[in-house]
């Protein structure tokens, strides 16, 4: 059996996590004894967990494990900004707008699949149809904003300028020149939204929560193994993101990225009177994700490193700590010292084309990796036509995902990290004071 070295850890203070209404309630065992089953979804993520819930409706008569090495909502699912994008987005954009509209049908139809579980399960997640602006502080990245009103306008999606006071008034904070605000976009409390969806899983799905994979053998059946357990299936699917060339069956195709977060501690009352809760990304791809809370909390996350380990360390996140109270100290100086009350990192699973792995390795056996920051949605609907690809229901939009999610060979360590760790440093270098 070949082993798995390196394995999830928790990395910081899970703020979502912490504060979401379902942390204790999803109900997966740590896998211990010899289990059977048709298939196992390996990775709880938003990936894995659209994948096992597609293919128990398709396959009813089937029983289904889906496993994590830590508990549903901990992993980096959990650690999100909480923005599920409808268009595409700076992390995920394509040339052509043609692939443009598909990926926007794409992700629209994972909202409304996600939405949909919610509502039937009653999921309290702050699910919020807020919007998104897309914001920029420096006058050399207001060229961004254009091109992405230019890409609205191919698709004929709705969105609105907005600038100096008018935009300061909806936000609350001075510090943005000009936004694009468009519509659609969700804001949600990812970990609450990961655990209901969870706890929804169709009746033939066995959750097991806590349970690394630490070996893994392919074969018929496949086998994985646990520290003290083993589950054996007849179809096998990886979907465990950045861990995902642990398990051999691709290499040379991921970058994993980490990125950092902080949530402060609600704020009282007398700051941003009538202010509605907003979701902001920034027109640099280096530059800041800022959220005004439902709960009254601010939201920070920027700061990259780059760690082969799959694991950061707190020397790091020390580092994303005091970046992060710099940017909030400069977007609302009138909020002083309130606290952070969580910072942690989690790994945006980047390839260099930005297009996704999907795909068969072997007859039964399937791996999905490299949602490259956008996993909410595009996880969603990657797991959901991956369960149709494996229940053998062809469609356009399967055809279109095939076609379209196959990311460009990267180069091996240290050539790997020695260019990533470049190419980040020179992005936070411009991004300035999106930062
Ligand atoms: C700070 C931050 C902000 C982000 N903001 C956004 C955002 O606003 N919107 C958005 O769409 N995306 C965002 N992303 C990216 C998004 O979180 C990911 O794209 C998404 O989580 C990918 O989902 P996934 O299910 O594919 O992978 P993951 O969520 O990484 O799930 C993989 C799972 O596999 C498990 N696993 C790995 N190895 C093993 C093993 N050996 N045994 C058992 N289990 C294993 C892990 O524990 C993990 O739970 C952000 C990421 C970060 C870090």
């Amino acid at each position: 059996m070949k082993k798995i070295h390196r394995l999830p850890a928790i990395d910081g203070e899970l703020g979502w996590y912490e504060t979401s209404p379902l942390t204790g309630r999803t109900k997966g065992d740590r896998l211990k004894g010899k289990h059977k089953f048709d298939a196992l979804v390996i990775g709880a993520g938003f990936t894995g967990l659209s994948t096992a819930s597609r293919l128990a409706e398709l396959w009813p008569d089937s029983r289904i494990a889906l496993v994590d090495a830590l508990r549903v909502g901990q992993g980096t699912s959990g650690r999100n900004a909480g923005f599920i994008i409808d268009l595409p987005h700076n992390l995920d954009a394509n040339a052509d707008p043609e692939i443009d509209k598909k990926v926007y049908q794409l992700n629209r139809f994972a909202i409304s699949r996600l939405d949909q579980i919610r509502q039937q399960n009653g999921i309290d997640c702050s699910w919020q149809k807020a919007g998104k602006y897309f914001s920029a502080h420096e006058a050399s990245n207001l060229c961004h904003l254009d091109s992405f009103t230019r890409t609205l306008d191919a698709l004929h999606t709705p969105y609105e300028v907005i600038e100096g006071s008018a935009l300061q008034q909806r936000l609350g904070t001075g510090y943005y020149q000009k936004a694009v605000y468009t519509p659609d976009n969700i804001l949600m409390n990812p970990a609450a939204l990961a655990q209901g969806v969870a706890l929804a899983l169709p009746d033939n799905v066995t959750l097991f929560e806590n349970s690394p994979v630490t070996g893994i053998e392919y074969g018929s059946p496949h086998r994985a193994g646990f520290l003290g357990g083993e589950i054996e299936a007849k179809t096998l699917v990886l979907s465990t993101n950045s861990f995902g060339e642990e398990f051999g069956l691709f290499q040379q195709r991921l970058a994993p990225v980490f990125t950092y977060a902080s949530l402060t501690r609600p704020m009282s009352e007398q700051y941003f009177p009538g202010t509605a809760p907003w979701g902001l990304t920034s027109a640099h791809p280096a530059g800041t994700t800022v959220r005004l809370t439902p709960d009254r909390r601010i939201f920070i996350r920027n700061s990259f490193s780059f760690e082969t380990s799959l694991r950061t360390d707190q020397h790091t996140l020390d580092r994303a700590w005091k970046q992060h109270r710099a940017s909030f100290s400069a977007r609302f100086p009138e909020l002083g010292e309130l606290d952070f009350e969580y910072t942690w990192g989690g790994m945006l699973c980047m390839t260099l084309n930005h297009q996704s792995l999907f795909q068969q390795s072997a007859d039964n056996l399937y791996a999905l990796s490299g949602m490259n920051g956008v996993g909410v949605a595009k996880g969603t609907y990657l797991g959901y036509y991956l369960a149709e690809w494996i229940a053998g229901r062809n469609s356009d939009e399967l055809a279109f995902i095939r076609r379209h999610n196959q990311p460009s060979w990267v180069p091996p360590d240290p050539l790997r990290s020695v260019g990533a760790r470049i190419r980040l440093r020179y992005e936070s270098g411009k991004a300035a004071g999106e930062i």
